[in-house]
């Protein structure tokens, strides 16, 4: 599958490293070289959490938002019907636009 694909290049570009962190927020996990810049670390945690997105809920539920002149991605991780929308703003935005579509018609 393609997009399992890219998940594996994006996991093979970055060094992940997890290791147990402990710097008075409890024992947590951190990702990527240790003393690595934000930028590393960043895309270390990224690519790990979509990853697991992928896997824990599938593929489908990550996409780009459907409204118009919008271009965000979201993940979508919770139980049923599938969401198309970055937001609740951008899904009522997109149903007024379809209502009067539909009135000009
Ligand atoms: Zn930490
Ligand atoms: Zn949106």
């Amino acid at each position: 599958m393609e997009v399992v694909a890219l998940h594996n290049g994006l996991l093979g570009e970055v060094p992940l490293r997890p290791r147990i962190a402990d710097h008075g927020l409890g024992p947590h996990l951190h990702h990527g070289e240790p003393g690595a810049g934000l930028v590393d670390r960043v895309r270390a945690n990224t690519s790990l959490g979509l990853a697991a997105a992928v896997c824990e809920h599938g593929v489908e539920r990550l996409g780009r938002c459907r409204a118009v002149g919008c271009d965000r991605v979201y993940a979508d991780v919770r139980r049923g019907p599938r969401r198309r929308y970055c937001t609740r703003a951008c899904r009522n935005r997109s149903s007024v636009a379809t209502f009067w579509a539909r009135r000009a018609s």
